[in-house]
This record gives C-alpha cells, sequence and structure tokens, in this order.
C-alpha cells in the first residue's frame, strides 16, 4: 500500500493535471479547477490511506461495495467527508447503502431508485443520487442505455427523497484516453437534451478517471473518479472481483 508520503505525492502530481486540463476544456466547459471535484476511489485501500488523504484536504471519497465500505467506515467516523457509492448496487443492498452513503453515483433502474427513495424515507434523508449511463453498448457494464434516459429521469424525478443531480459512466476501456473523447462528449450531450426535458439543472457530470480524466476535463467533467493516481495500484486479485 502506498504510505502517507507517496499518497502527498500522487496527490499533488493530480491536482497539477486537473489544472492543466481545467485551462484547456473546450468552450462552454472552461472553469476553473476549483470546480471539478475530485473523487478518490479508496476501493481496496485500507482506512489508514483514507484517512492520509483526508488530511491533504480531499472531501470525497467513492467505494464500490457496500460491505466493505461498512466495514471501514467504523474505523473513519468522524471525518467530514461525502462518501460516494459508485458500484453497482443490488436493490436488497440498497437500503443499507442509503444509510451509509450520501450519494449513490451508479443508479440504474427505477426498481432501485424506488428501494433507495424508500429507505432514504425511513432514515428521515435526502439521498442525492447519479444516473450512470451505459455507452458503448457493452453486455457486462451496468448503466441505463442512453434510450432509456429519459424515462429513468423522469421516474426518478418523482421520488421525493432522492435529488438527481446528473450523470455518471464508465466508458468502455481503451489504452488511448483519446478513443474515449466521444463518450465523455456524448455524456454530456444526454445530460444537455435531458435537463431541457425534465426542467430542471442537472450539473453533474461524472467520468473521467487515472488513466483518461483530462480528456474527460476537457469534454466536461465536474467530478473525475480517480483511485490508482492517488493510492497507487490496487492488487490484481481483488481488483478482478470488481
Ligand atoms: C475503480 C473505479 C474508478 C477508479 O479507477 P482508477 O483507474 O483506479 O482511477 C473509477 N470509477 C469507478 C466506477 C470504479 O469502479
Amino acid at each position: 500500500m502506498a504510505d502517507a508520503n507517496a499518497i502527498a505525492a500522487n496527490l499533488a502530481q493530480v491536482r497539477e493535471r486537473i489544472v492543466r486540463a481545467a485551462a484547456r476544456a473546450t468552450s462552454g466547459a472552461a472553469r476553473g479547477p476549483e470546480e471539478i471535484k475530485l473523487i478518490a476511489v479508496s476501493k481496496t485501500f485500507p482506512p489508514a490511506a483514507i484517512r492520509a488523504a483526508y488530511e491533504l484536504g480531499v472531501r470525497d471519497f467513492g467505494e464500490n461495495r457496500v460491505q466493505e465500505w461498512e466495514a471501514k467506515s467504523a474505523e473513519l467516523t468522524g471525518l467530514d467527508a461525502t462518501w460516494h457509492l459508485i458500484g453497482h448496487l443490488q436493490s436488497n443492498k440498497a437500503k443499507k447503502a442509503a444509510q451509509l452513503f450520501h450519494r449513490v453515483d451508479s443508479v440504474d433502474s427505477l426498481a432501485l431508485a424506488q428501494r433507495l427513495d424508500s429507505a432514504a424515507g425511513e432514515l428521515g434523508k435526502q439521498l442525492g443520487v447519479l444516473i450512470e449511463v451505459k455507452l458503448g453498448g457493452e453486455e457486462t457494464k451496468s448503466g441505463v442505455a442512453p434510450g432509456e434516459l429519459p424515462a429513468l429521469a423522469d421516474g426518478i424525478s418523482r421520488l421525493a427523497r432522492l435529488d438527481v443531480k446528473g450523470l455518471m459512466t464508465v466508458p468502455p476501456f481503451s489504452e488511448s484516453p483519446e478513443d474515449v473523447r466521444r463518450y465523455f462528449r456524448e455524456l454530456r450531450g444526454l445530460r444537455d437534451d435531458l435537463s431541457g426535458r425534465v426542467g430542471f439543472a442537472l450539473p453533474v457530470l461524472s467520468m473521467g478517471m487515472s488513466h483518461d480524466f483530462e480528456v474527460a476535463i476537457e469534454e466536461g467533467a465536474t467530478e473525475i473518479r480517480v483511485g490508482t493516481g492517488i493510492f497507487g495500484a490496487r492488487k490484481k486479485a481483488e481488483d478482478a472481483r470488481r
């Protein structure tokens, strides 16, 4: 595992990359780096790594498994951070997820949204959500197909306890970030169409990971999800299960 010094050096590099990419953002997306939220993806890494990043000013963290975060969170009480669920969520874990996370960034069905809504109601809280969109049509990926996005957004917007903030995507993997530029552009277009249709702003575009976040920022990302770029490489065996 990366120690605190390595995390500090990595984080400084990531922040520098964000500043440079924001300066290159295409028109309409041009923004200051402070408007781009860095979500540190801490899956597979221990609480000590999360605490190190927190002490370096990180205030948003992403985890992809409810049980893993449940175990780690017990050691991290009192941190004033926003915890995002970024991995696929099964409906039977919706209640626990609503309890443990501030935001669920991977909502991809109305059934799941309804479960989250009733869980949030029982907990007396509002839950922010992103709709995960599947671009590129890969069978194995989660996310709603673009054609089904308007109906899903419409359905979710009627749920009193959920606040839809925007869209998230994990595009098909490519070694070259330039190959996925079109997917980032597509997500932004979908968001623009959708917010016109539903009649409220959908400010969040969560797109871009360690190897391609510059391109995502150039195409209008407002949140990027960075794991290995901050914490170092994950163990292969653990990553394969995800
Ligand atoms: C693991 C993960 C990331 C971070 O990936 P890195 O390549 O380590 O930056 C981002 N988003 C999701 C949904 C993930 O599961």
